[in-house]
């Protein structure tokens, strides 16, 4: 997919998919959608989806499947050893990755589980760009601390530069002398960096840091999960990429690690997840863990299905045209709120549209969770549903204080082939609206807040009567309309 120049001049990604099953969605009136997130306690996790118009919650597990993904569904091999199904799968990683061995988990997290039981010892050190939630807690787990060594330029929600999620190589070399390689098991690459905002790597960068791993014989281990995006990334912004296809830069990028693990949530439109391991020994080493925690080593937990559905998947990973469309979707949406002066981070990255609730709501004051009162607003507004990704996301201090996160924003997740144009337009409509009168948008109080995951579970109220001031501007705006 690429963008089409209209007669116009305007400029929009042109979709190179039809439609062929499709979703019956409602759109509750404002009152109803006020009611609804009340109901929820004010926590875009606790609304039921039959309300929501547009689930923009995640990119996990609701990727739309192609054709060919649910044909291949039907051609599963269910038996319980030698399945056909799993040598499929295995044989599509080798061939994309150049990896020898294959362990199945179910999905993402199971994988990261065996890799921090398999190599994390108490007091080692695991250094990465960017920590994401799961990884991180399965290596403080086991013991092991995290090191993030992301460029300055990707905490700076207005940087432009074009790789947000490279490493810092001199303070990667620092880390290294300062506590010795041997306490570093790994050292994890995270693509298309999650919680910065879906930004990637280059292609040189991920090579120079695994050249400096290799100095100093140390493992070196790529998070695929959000590689999909990163690809793209590189073939459209890396210039010594411009005529590689997505193929040769796959091959090319996977050939220096010796581990990469990946969520089918995420990459390959499907739902499981594994682990592609280069050398024997540490296959061994991690072999022993899969059917004690996930399933036979034919399926590790994951339904015959949904492997077809991730052989056919990945290599649709392989095809420009099919992994652009999340990219330029984003990249649409974020220009369009820009245009309109709504402070998004920049540029925009893969996973979905960031927006900067502490500049948008630059009156709230961080303990009224800003991003969660703009997540709340955003549901009463258009009936859409996004995620904080702010303090609410933190876990209070042990003293019982407020962490106050760096960052305060609200994700709206593309999940890929979902969405069509106008839908997106209709987000940027209703968020240029929200950002107009802003000034309306109050904070938010916890009513029950649970001490850990309390974005999942917590309940919070408005601070004042805010809510109604909101949906009364809104009917005196669109009248009738919903
Ligand atoms: C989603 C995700 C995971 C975890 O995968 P699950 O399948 O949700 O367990 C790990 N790493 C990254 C970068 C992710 O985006």
């Amino acid at each position: 997919m690429a963008n089409i120049k209209f007669y116009s001049g305007e400029e929009i990604p042109l979709e190179m998919h039809k439609v062929r099953i499709v979703q019956k969605l409602f759109l509750p009136t404002i009152d109803e959608r006020k009611a609804h997130m009340n109901a929820a306690g004010n926590n875009t996790f606790l609304l039921q989806n039959k309300d929501v118009y547009l689930d923009m919650l995640t990119d996990s597990g609701v990727n739309a499947m192609s054709d060919n993904q649910q044909a291949a569904m039907l051609r599963a091999d269910d038996s319980y050893a030698g399945s056909e199904t799993f040598t499929r799968l295995e044989e599509k990683l080798r061939e994309i990755f150049g990896m020898n061995y294959f362990l199945p988990t179910h999905q993402g997290r199971a994988a990261e589980n065996i890799l921090a039981t398999a190599y994390v010892r108490e007091g080692d050190v695991v250094p990465m760009n960017f920590h994401f939630t799961t990884t991180k807690a399965h290596i403080t787990r086991m013991g092991g601390r995290v090191e993030e060594l992301v460029i300055q330029e990707g905490l700076n929600p207005n940087s432009t530069h074009p790789f947000k999620g490279n490493f810092d190589i001199p303070r990667l070399r620092k880390l290294i002398e300062e506590v010795g390689a041997e306490r570093i098991p790994f050292l994890r690459i995270e693509t298309g960096t999650n919680l910065i905002g879906g930004q990637p790597l280059s292609l040189e960068n991920m090579k120079e840091v695994c050249a400096v791993c290799k100095e100093f014989g140390i493992r070196t281990v790529m998070d695929a999960s959000l590689l999909q995006d990163n690809l793209y990334f590189i073939k459209t912004r890396e210039e010594a990429c411009k005529n590689m296809t997505i193929r040769e830069i796959t091959a090319e990028l996977a050939k220096n690690f010796d581990i990469i693990y990946f969520s089918a949530r995420k990459l390959g439109f499907a739902r499981g997840g594994g682990i592609c391991i280069r050398k024997k020994e540490e296959c061994l080493r991690m072999k022993e863990f899969v059917p004690l925690f996930e399933g036979f080593l034919t399926y590790g937990g994951m339904s015959v299905r949904e492997m077809e559905a991730i052989t056919v998947g990945l290599d649709e990973t392989m095809d420009e045209d099919i992994i652009s469309q999340g990219p330029l979707f984003i990249e649409y949406m974020c220009n369009e709120l820009q245009k309109a002066g709504v402070p998004v981070i920049t540029p925009a990255g893969g996973l979905g549209c960031h927006i900067n609730a502490m500049e948008f709501l630059k009156h709230l004051p961080q303990q009224e969770y800003p991003a969660g009162s703009l997540a709340a607003a955003c549901y009463i507004t258009g009936g859409i549903r996004g995620m904080e990704r702010g303090t609410l996301s933190e876990q209070r201090n042990e003293d019982g204080s407020e962490r106050f996160s760096e960052m305060e924003l609200l994700r709206l997740a593309m999940p890929r082939r979902v969405f069509t144009l106008s839908q997106v337009k209709y987000v940027v409509d209703r968020l240029v609206w929200l950002y107009e009168n802003r000034h309306l948008v109050g904070g938010l109080k916890f009513v029950e807040e649970p001490k850990v995951l309390r974005f999942f579970f917590g309940r919070l109220e408005p601070v004042s009567d805010w809510q109604d001031k909101l949906v009364a501007k809104f009917k005196a705006d669109f009248g009738d309309s919903l």
